[in-house]
């Protein structure tokens, strides 16, 4: 039979009753006939307690450290669960990233995997060992260094395994039963997808769902490999990410007679997204010619930083300045900062602005594209939830609005409710993780 690729989430590994049970599970797979090959993420919170560990002794922490340090998350895991299994009377093989021949660019921190050359992992499961591969880790071909692939990184380790070994499906085990049309820990009465599209995830994820890592989605996409993400601590059928458009999130929405994959009419709405990751910079009194835009956004492309939303107003200080205020993640604000602060004589502005109390709340859903009235519907919910819009951007299956931090839940809460999305009764079960 196939060979099944999993993942496991820290959430799933949080202690050692939790690893002996992941192991359980493993054994059964392999017991089914299956080769298995499993990509572990770092027990519990222990990323977080080695970032904090990290900023204790520095402030500004060198990027190759920060990675040498957080990849000895995934080290203990792999390690622990390849115990498990050698307890239950199967052999298992623990790799680490560079080992398992995970290949990726030399960005510290959020490195892209170029290639996976998984040699070793194939000798192994030839000589019919369990393969445990440290997840959100890697190796850069040009530098040598050792790099992590951003936070949530092991569900694209797991994916970019299950394209280099021609898994047929690629299972992200996690502490809720899959993908829901809101994160349950702020709405309880989320409802479960039995499946989404490729399209529909890649902007959850880009949103801030952090149930699936970014581009774990996009390699989902790119290599055909079908995405089932499900409960370690459950047996219930999880979320399907594939392909298929989805018939299942409104079924009142549905013609009838259409099936699985029909893309006749789709539900409106797959969920809503929120980020607290974000922060947003002013560049104040931009003098309002040709080329100073370019040259900011030079400098922050040159410093490595992914903007989100983008937007220029008339400078409220003065005519024939402008304002440009963008978002960012959080974690590149001073580094961005301190690029636009090298380059203040040259492009000749006023001051910077830096607000780290904003939140993004995202509608996502493929049937927007062909249902008018969505955005009015959007915004009407926030107002009367008291909720104030700082900035506005759009795609064609998406809008996002920038909030108060403070605001997040009750934006999230509304809109969810606005759009007919609440269960009428089960409530999603959150199992295990600090929602850190
Ligand atoms: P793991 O440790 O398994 O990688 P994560 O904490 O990274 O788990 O991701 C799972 C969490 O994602 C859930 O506990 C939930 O709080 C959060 N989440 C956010 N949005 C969603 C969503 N739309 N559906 C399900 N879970 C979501
Ligand atoms: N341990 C890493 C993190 O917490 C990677 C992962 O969990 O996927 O972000
Ligand atoms: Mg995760």
């Amino acid at each position: 039979m196939g060979i099944v690729v999993q993942k496991y989430g820290g959430s799933s590994l949080a202690d050692a009753d939790a690893i002996k049970r992941v192991a359980r599970r493993i054994v059964d797979i392999k017991k089914a006939g299956h080769d298995v090959v499993v990509a572990v993420s770092a027990m519990g919170d222990t990323t977080d307690d080695l970032l904090d560990l990290a900023n204790g002794v520095s402030p500004l922490p060198p990027a190759r450290e920060m990675d040498m340090l957080l990849t000895a998350g995934e080290r203990i895991s792999m390690a622990l669960v390849a115990m498990a299994i050698s307890d239950l009377g199967f052999t298992a093989r623990s790799f680490t990233g560079s080992q398992a021949g995970v290949i990726t660019d030399s960005v510290h921190g959020k490195a892209k995997i170029i290639d996976v050359t998984p040699g070793r992992i194939t000798q192994a499961i030839g000589e019919g060992h369990i393969v445990i591969v440290a997840g959100f880790q890697g190796v850069s071909a040009d530098t040598k260094e050792i790099t992590t692939l951003g936070r949530g990184g092991t569900d694209t380790t797991a994916v970019a395994l299950a394209a280099a070994l021609e898994a047929d499906v690629c299972e992200i085990y996690t502490d809720v039963d899959g993908v829901f049309t809101a994160d349950p820990r702020i709405v309880p009465s989320a409802r479960k997808l039995d499946t989404v599209s490729y399209e529909e995830m890649l902007e959850l994820a880009a949103c801030g769902a952090k149930i699936l890592h970014l581009r774990c989605v996009e390699y989902g996409r790119r290599y055909g490999i079908p995405i089932h993400v499900r409960s370690s601590f459950s047996q219930l059928e999880g979320t399907r990410v594939s392909n298929d458009a989805r018939p299942d999130a409104q079924p009142d929405l549905q013609p009838t007679g259409t099936t699985q994959g029909d893309t006749m009419e789709q539900p409106i709405i797959a969920g809503v997204a929120h980020d607290r990751s974000e922060a947003k910079i002013t560049v104040v009194g931009v003098p309002d010619k040709v080329g100073e835009a370019a040259r900011i956004f030079e400098a922050l492309a040159d410093a490595q930083i992914n903007l989100d939303m983008i937007v220029q107003n008339v400078s409220a200080a003065a005519t024939s300045l402008t304002d440009i205020s963008f978002t960012l993640p959080r974690t590149d604000g001073q580094s961005a900062m301190s690029a636009l602060a090298r380059i203040q004589a040259e492009v000749g502005y006023d001051k910077l602005l830096y607000d780290d109390k904003i939140g993004k709340v995202s509608l996502i859903g493929a049937g927007m594209r062909s249902h008018p009235g969505i955005t009015s519907k959007f915004f009407g919910a926030l107002a009367s939830a008291g909720v104030n819009i700082g900035m506005i951007s759009t795609s064609e299956i998406r809008i996002s609005v920038i909030v108060d931090e403070a605001s997040v839940d009750d934006a999230v809460r509304a809109t969810h409710t606005a759009f007919d999305l609440d269960a009428d009764e089960v409530e999603a079960v959150v199992y295990g993780g600090s929602g850190r």
